[in-house]
């Protein structure tokens, strides 16, 4: 494998310039087995929080349960945990809520990190962990995690799908496979904005993840995966030929800053994939009801994909080496939250192929500038149809549905529509 690996970056080299690299490697999650073979991993589980103190173990789940509930324990006026949700085997899904109880009415824009909806993708799990025990005992000393935690509400999912991580038992990851106990993808099975249906019925878990987004004002957000070590930017359902993101440019300054920091500790990584360690999702491989373009298109949060390990699963002594040149890239994304444009909200999501609706937001009825060619179908925020009309019509009465925002797609255009 390596070889070929060498001839295409040979090929790259002739070929091709900064702008239109050829990927090295596949996207991981392009083809994937059901069960990773991890036999040959040198897998240390933590039993208890002590036997986490050096961060070169896995925990097992009831020691992830145990160390979340210390955390809330011992820094009750900096954090609290949310259950976003239950597997389908009935493990909890989890947030660490990371936000300084105060009696000021400063706003403060609501930040997310989720990891690991492939539950053999352990690397984020741990990553994540970690971040949350450096925020909030450095809350205090270290002026870059005291002013972020000042100034924003963060909100850290270390594990998304647990019951694929404890695949064979809670004491265990070893045996870790990518999907929920369904043995469905979660990462192709949320709403899709542009039109692809999923192949299985909503899972219990993103039902759950989607309600927690539901909830909250997320403005900025990552999902953490492995198998590869890019930035993944927006969009995943088309090439940057096809449908460029709005916010490309901003994308593409985001990615490169995350992933030159963590080359100045460690010049070795976000390099398997494209020299420059970043891509849009679609020009890598184009994927549908992903979670990213989902959060991106759904919920106004830009979201992106972080792969943030060649290996799946890296032996847990490497877990150190891992947090040492991810750790500043991380915490300084949270940072980007606070980029003018994304505190102030004006840089709404725009699409190609959009019909027009007025008025929008709307009390009850909405008119469409165009006739419509094809039946007119309305989501709502869970993907679930909601109405069908038929072709030609020009008013839709949304009088009768629950306040919140519509998805309106006829053949390929698509509009948003805020029921008020
Ligand atoms: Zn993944």
């Amino acid at each position: 494998m390596k070889k070929i690996y060498i001839l295409v970056l040979f090929a790259f080299v002739v070929n091709y310039g900064w702008s239109q690299e050829m990927p090295l490697k596949q996207r991981a999650d392009a083809f994937p087995s059901v069960v990773e073979n991890s036999s040959s991993k040198s897998v240390q589980m933590a039993s208890s929080v002590s036997e986490m103190a050096n961060w070169n173990r896995y925990p097992t789940y009831e020691t992830y349960l145990a160390m979340m509930q210390k955390w809330a324990e011992d820094f009750p006026t900096l954090c609290h945990v949310d259950t976003i949700g239950t597997s389908v085997q009935g493990r909890l899904i989890l947030s660490m809520y990371i936000e300084k109880q105060t009696d000021d009415e400063m706003y403060r824009p609501e930040f997310f990190y989720s990891s690991t909806m492939h539950g053999d993708e352990v690397t984020g799990y741990v990553m994540m962990l970690r971040l949350i025990d450096t925020l909030l005992n450095g809350y205090g000393s270290n002026p870059q995690y005291t002013n972020l935690i000042d100034g924003t509400r963060i909100s850290i999912n270390p594990l998304s799908n647990p019951d694929g991580t404890y695949r064979g038992g809670n004491d265990n990851v070893r045996y870790a496979m990518r999907y929920n106990a369904n043995y469905v993808d979660l990462n192709r099975n949320y709403p899709d904005p542009f039109g692809t249906l999923p192949l299985s019925s909503q899972q219990r878990e993103n039902t759950a993840m989607i309600n927690y987004f539901n909830d909250h004002n997320f403005r900025l957000s990552a999902n953490i995966h492995g198998g590869a070590e890019v930035m993944n930017y927006p969009w995943d359902s088309f090439t940057t030929d096809e449908n460029p993101h709005p916010d490309r440019a901003w994308w593409i300054d985001v990615s490169r800053r995350f992933v030159d920091t963590s080359r100045t500790y460690s010049n070795n990584h976000f390099r398997d994939t494209y020299s420059s360690g970043i891509t849009a999702g679609g020009d890598w491989y184009v994927i549908s009801n992903g979670r990213q373009d989902y959060v991106n298109y759904y919920h106004n949060c830009r979201e992106m994909t972080m792969e943030i390990s060649s290996d799946k699963m890296i032996d847990s002594e490497q877990l150190p080496e891992y947090w040492r040149f991810l750790q500043h890239s991380l915490v300084n994304y949270i940072e980007e939250i606070h980029s003018n444009d994304l505190v102030v909200g004006v840089n709404e999501v725009k699409y190609n192929n959009s019909i027009k609706c007025y008025p929008n937001p709307t009390h009850d009825k909405v008119f469409l500038s165009e006739e419509p060619l094809d039946d007119v179908l309305v989501f709502n925020m869970q993907g679930q149809r909601v109405a069908q009309l038929p072709a030609s019509t020009r008013v839709i009465d949304m009088s009768s549905l629950p306040k919140g925002i519509y998805l309106l797609r006829t053949g390929n255009k698509i509009a948003k529509i805020v029921r008020r």
